[in-house]
């Protein structure tokens, strides 16, 4: 059975439900429907998943990622009555590899009510629109705002970087008068704002380019089936660092290998690099570029 064949068997001619209020499945939809065969992907409308965590700080991200996005398709498949549901989990934070560059990563979660399956695919991209500072005056914040890709991105205000109350948070501004307004209502009762790119899908296209980018990605993993017995989604189970330096041999942090596990039937294979690398650069080595 060839792997398209695999997955419109599972997939075809079902209707998925994206538990999203920002807008996802513009992204989603255009990568997983033709893929998996699907009748038709609309969003959730009802759920409001603010209460699973908000970017702007009014509501603090009580979950992991992962369980964050699957305990919102429980939440859509219950609310909406779907038996097919994704959801996607964003979190910005510096790279790994690259601690001055901050990158995106999207969880996306797949949850099949008919055998309980749940698939997970995880996202990385430095490819993204976060930018945040304090303005204590008018210039400051106009600076910001000539620097931001703003208005294509919108805007939030609110008193400080950190736990602002939800009534004195201005979210998805993007006219200038509107953030000049709310920086005057902050500046008067606080001093200073807190100003920022918008992160919620719907209100930043880099974002919502970084989703439909996870989603092609989630397609061509979801694709890779099980030598066993050649369920969809032979997924990596766990990523094994050591990639030996190509000058004095000793193991590296970088990927040396990944380990794949079918969820089905409980297989387990180890495979290289997927681009064919065996070797680390020394300049990544701890020994030789300490
Ligand atoms: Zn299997
Ligand atoms: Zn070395």
């Amino acid at each position: 059975m060839s792997a398209s064949e695999a997955l419109r068997r599972r997939f075809v001619g079902r209707m998925l439900g994206v538990a999203s209020m920002h807008g996802k499945e513009r992204a989603l939809g255009p990568a997983l429907a033709p893929a998996l065969g699907l009748r038709e992907v609309r969003a959730i409308a009802q759920l409001d998943t603010d209460r699973f965590g908000a970017f702007s700080g009014e509501r603090a991200r009580e979950l992991e990622p992962r369980e964050a996005a699957l305990a919102k398709a429980r939440e859509g498949a219950r609310l909406s009555g779907l038996d097919l549901v994704i959801a996607s989990e964003g979190s910005f934070f510096p790279h790994p590899a690259a601690p001055l560059a901050t990158c995106d990563e999207e969880w996306l979660v797949l949850l099949d009510l008919r055998d309980e399956r749940v698939h997970a695919h995880r996202y990385l991209t430095l490819d993204c629109a976060h930018a945040g500072r304090s303005c204590s005056s008018l210039e400051q914040l106009r600076e910001f705002c000539a620097r931001a890709p703003f208005p294509e991105h919108a805007l939030v205000l609110r008193p400080s970087q950190r736990g602002s109350p939800a009534d004195e948070v201005f979210k998805g501004l993007t006219q200038l008068e509107q953030v000049e307004a709310a920086f005057a209502q902050l500046l008067a009762r606080h001093g200073a704002a807190w100003v920022e790119l918008d992160l919620r899908a719907h209100m930043n296209p880099t974002r919502m380019r970084a989703i439909a980018a996870a989603a092609a990605e989630f397609v061509d993993e979801l694709a890779r089936l099980c030598p066993q017995c050649s369920a969809p989604h032979f997924a990596v189970a766990l990523n094994v660092p050591g990639l030996p330096c190509a000058q004095c041999g000793e193991p590296t942090a970088s990927l040396l290998a990944q380990v794949r596990r079918c969820e089905a039937c409980g297989c387990e294979r180890r495979e290289p690099r997927a681009d064919g690398r065996s070797e680390e650069d020394p300049g990544a080595c701890e020994a030789c570029n300490p």
